[in-house]
């Protein structure tokens, strides 16, 4: 009689988990645990609307568990402590469970192992948050790649791992004390946006429904943020409410029925789940993304303080009707548009010549899918210091992205109520008068400010700063 634990990370489902699927198969009862950690005093990162997807997706777990005859144990505090003692509680012989690819999973990781050899059980670990492992997309001489497009074409030959079969049954013994499915009381938080639908059935319901509908339309709308054509499924790879396998695979499968346009748009999205894993494999190897540039020859930028001007940003009221109306949504949803998280990022870095780790911070706390790797990736491209960024003289003009990808209007006068009667022309172009009697007038002049860029950019990579901005900087961080 084999007894093993899963332990659920970032994969909140019980379809197509391979560490789950791998202990179900291997053993005669399953001790399916989730560690609630205490995030408070640890992560200064997250914030109510993660926090209350989570509760949602323990909730949907624990229900699909029940409904194949499992239990979900909740517990909390530190996971090696408390998987130990659930090893002495259970007398349970392995622990399965899916890899993370961040250094904060990588760490904990390690730990278990050192913890598990000590009690001389067995772990089992697999690759489930990606289709590829950080290192096994490689360069010819076997080094990580820094560039996306030989990282997407070395990604696309490699054979991918198959959508694995149901679980039909799984057994939870013996009797064991679990906490209940928290709510977000259990953090002393309250909710503060309306956030999308959480756990598998939702996910699952939400990627057919672009399989058979949006997805032709993806790589011709993708960047209209009025348009919503994109598949929201962020927050569900964030959290494994869904495998990238399903995700990739129902798009093959979706090729398979068409050609031409829709196969390109199928195409083209693909490409965007292809930067997710470019994104993961970059901060798995070069975890220092985290607290710095990613490039070295932007080390001695400038960057200001202003904390009106952050906060004018926060709360959405730049007079920047673009900018303002990202700021709006994700401030009410939790979510907002790829096009539009490009635009804000760069507005706080190169209008306001705000540090990109200050925007990094306030997108952690805010967005439910927020991704350690893909919102330093974002955040790092945006602001030209990344992996494969955006050059850093291609600085966005908000005003002529509201032209291209807002025509009308649409996106802005949903998140901005002041603007809802004005003439979107005039979100296109800087204003000479006030918008609206209620909305405020731009908080700088873009022509300007990108001026200003543009030479700070110039003389960091010259190399003519004096050091005694670099030490400022450094004392400011
Ligand atoms: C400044 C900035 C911060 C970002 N922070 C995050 C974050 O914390 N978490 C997160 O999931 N995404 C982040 N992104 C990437 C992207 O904006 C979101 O993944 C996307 O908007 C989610 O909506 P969707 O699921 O409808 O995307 P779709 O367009 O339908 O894309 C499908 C999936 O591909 C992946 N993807 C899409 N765009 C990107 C991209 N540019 N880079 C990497 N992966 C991508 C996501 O997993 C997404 O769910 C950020 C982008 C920027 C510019």
């Amino acid at each position: 009689m084999r007894r093993v634990i899963h332990w659920f990370r970032r994969d909140l489902r019980i379809t197509d988990n391979t560490a789950l699927w791998h202990a179900c198969n291997e053993s005669d009862e399953i001790i399916p645990v989730y560690i609630l950690s205490t995030w408070k005093k640890r992560h200064s990162w997250t914030g109510p609307n993660r926090q209350e997807f989570l509760c949602g997706c323990l909730e949907s777990l624990s229900r699909n568990l029940e409904a194949i005859g499992g239990r979900l144990i909740l517990r909390a505090g530190d996971p090696v402590q408390e998987l130990e003692k659930l090893i002495h509680e259970t007398h349970a012989d392995r622990i399965y469970f899916n890899r993370g690819t961040d250094p904060y999973s990588i760490e904990v990781q390690q730990q278990l192992e050192q913890v598990s050899e000590k009690l001389n059980i067995q772990t089992f670990s697999y690759k489930d948050t990606t289709i590829f492992d950080p290192n096994e997309v490689l360069t010819r001489e076997g080094h990580p790649f820094r560039v996306f497009t030989p990282y997407a074409r070395t990604w696309h030959q490699q054979e991918k791992p198959s959508i694995l079969p149901k679980i039909r049954t799984l057994q939870t013994l013996p009797p064991l004390f679990s906490l209940p499915v928290p709510t977000l009381d259990y953090w002393g938080l309250t909710s503060e946006s309306k956030i999308i639908e959480s756990g598998e059935k939702a996910a699952r319901k939400r990627l057919t429904d672009f399989l058979n509908g949006a997805i032709g339309a993806y790589r011709e709308k993708r960047n209209f943020p009025g348009e919503r054509v994109t598949s929201r499924l962020s927050q569900d790879l964030r959290f494994g409410t869904l495998s990238p396998r399903q995700v990739y695979f129902g798009c093959v499968e979706a090729s398979k029925e068409t050609s031409g346009t829709i196969r390109r748009s199928i195409d083209s999205y693909v490409n965007e789940l292809v930067w997710r894993e470019f994104y993961m494999q970059i901060l798995a190897h070069f975890p220092g993304v985290l607290d710095d540039d990613f490039s070295d020859q932007f080390f001695a930028l400038q960057w200001d303080e202003n904390d009106s001007a952050l906060k004018r940003w926060c709360d959405g009221v730049t007079g920047f009707p673009i900018v303002d109306a990202g700021m709006r949504e994700l401030n009410a949803t939790g979510f907002m548009p790829n096009r539009v998280r490009m635009i804000v990022a760069m507005f706080l870095t190169k209008d306001l010549h705000l540090h990109w780790r200050k925007g990094e911070r306030y997108f952690m706390q805010k967005l439910v899918d927020g991704d350690m790797a893909l919102n330093n990736g974002g955040w790092q491209w945006s602001a030209g210091t990344g992996a494969d960024a955006a050059p850093y003289f291609r600085i966005q003009n908000p005003w002529s992205q509201t032209k291209r990808y807002d025509p009308a209007g649409l996106y802005i006068k949903t998140w901005v109520p002041e603007l809802r009667e004005v003439d979107p022309i005039r979100f296109t172009q800087s204003p000479t008068a006030r918008l609206a009697k209620d909305y405020p007038m731009p908080i700088v002049d873009h022509a300007a400010e990108r001026l200003k860029t543009l030479e700070r950019f110039n003389r960091a990579r010259r190399g003519a700063v004096s050091v005694s901005v670099r030490a400022r900087r450094a004392a400011a961080m």
